[in-house]
């Protein structure tokens, strides 16, 4: 089955209230959606959003470099699937969140010619999950509000966005975990805001008052693995390596040097569902655990990631997949279920999405 076609379209929808990370403010979430066509009109759907501060990718690179591979994919056949892959990841470097959209238009036409959903194609069984949901960072007051709405939503795992002063971030996750008690775990994410000293002061405290999170992500610079080792080695509370981890080799670095006790993967930085199923294995050799996580990108992205925690259940072990839900309206029919903190996989075939 030829490909005839690759188009793209950009996808705007409005979230629910502002997103706030160490590293950026947004609004809206903003990406771009890819179609690819087959001589027979059978259509494959892919997405991907540009995270400059983590990817270094924006709307125009995205789309640059999706124009620059169409015409080494264009006019070939979905039979040489493995090769196709192949021609995203070699014909260019770097532009993962790019590539990714890509990727998964491919998966999508594959599981669609194979008449399977894609979590089925990748191996997986399991239809139900559970994600987490991120409480952006602001002032304590409104972070314990948003923190409550979220468990009054059903929310059991709540993702805290620190990273900002440290004594500030202290009395946030105090405030947090006084408030929702026993009714939520807590995830800790700083994206990469504090020092090592820092972390191990800010962890060293919650824990010696008996706040123990479930991780703490990233807390500091990507390119500080000497730090994420001694922090490793000064807390108690796992440490789990988001911005750290692009490729196959940061992992395997990371993993040699034990300088975290999980992963995050995200299609967005590896390059796709290729890239996550190795990232996958890799850590299940090492004896690791992995989050799938995302981007602020919308169901299309996010719906691949769950189908490739379908498959990886075993050491995918805990899900970050709430773009979704953060946005004020789910744009496309079909497709993964995402009914707040439940996430459904559909049993129609590909990613089952309607454009
Ligand atoms: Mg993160």
């Amino acid at each position: 089955m030829k490909i005839v076609k690759i188009e793209t379209k950009r996808l705007r929808v409005p979230l629910k209230r502002p997103f706030q990370t160490a590293l950026r403010r947004v609004e809206s979430l903003e990406d771009i959606v890819v179609i690819i066509t087959t001589q027979s009109g059978l259509q494959g759907y892919g997405e991907g959003a540009p995270t400059p501060v983590i990817t270094g990718e924006t709307m125009g690179t995205m789309q640059a470099v999706i124009e620059y591979l169409t015409p080494f994919l264009a006019g070939r056949d979905l039979e040489e699937f493995d090769a196709l892959i192949e021609t995203i990841h070699t014909r260019i470097l770097k532009n993962t969140t790019a590539k990714s959209a890509l990727e998964i238009a491919l998966y999508d036409l594959k599981a669609k010619t194979l008449q399977l959903p894609l979590y089925r194609m990748l191996g997986g069984s399991q239809k139900n999950f559970r994600t987490d949901i991120t409480i952006s960072l602001g002032e304590t007051k409104e972070m314990v509000a948003d923190a409550l709405d979220a468990v009054a939503l059903g929310y059991d795992t709540l993702k805290i966005k620190v990273g900002s002063n440290p004594l500030k971030d202290i009395e946030r996750i105090e405030a947090i975990c006084e408030a929702v008690g026993k009714k939520a775990t807590l995830r800790l994410d700083a994206n990469q805001g504090w020092t090592p000293e820092e972390c191990i002061t800010v962890m060293q405290r919650l824990e010696s008052k008996g706040i123990v999170p479930e991780l703490i992500e990233q807390p500091i610079k990507a390119e500080d693995i000497e730090g994420l080792r001694a922090i490793k080695e000064r807390i108690q509370t796992p440490l789990l390596a988001d911005e750290s981890v692009f490729t196959l080799n940061d992992a395997r670095r990371l993993l040699d040097l034990e300088a975290a006790d999980l992963i995050n993967i995200k299609l967005a930085k590896c390059g796709g569902i290729s890239n996550a199923l190795k990232l996958a294995d890799l850590a299940g050799e090492y004896g690791v655990k992995c989050m799938i996580g995302c981007m602020l990108e919308g169901p299309i992205s996010v719906g691949a990631a769950v189908h490739v925690a379908s498959a990886k259940a075993d050491i995918i072990t805990m899900i970050d997949l709430d773009a979704v839900a953060l946005c004020q309206s789910n744009p496309l029919k079909g497709g993964v279920r995402f009914e707040e903190s439940n996430i459904i996989l559909p049993g129609s075939f590909g990613l089952g999405v309607e454009f």
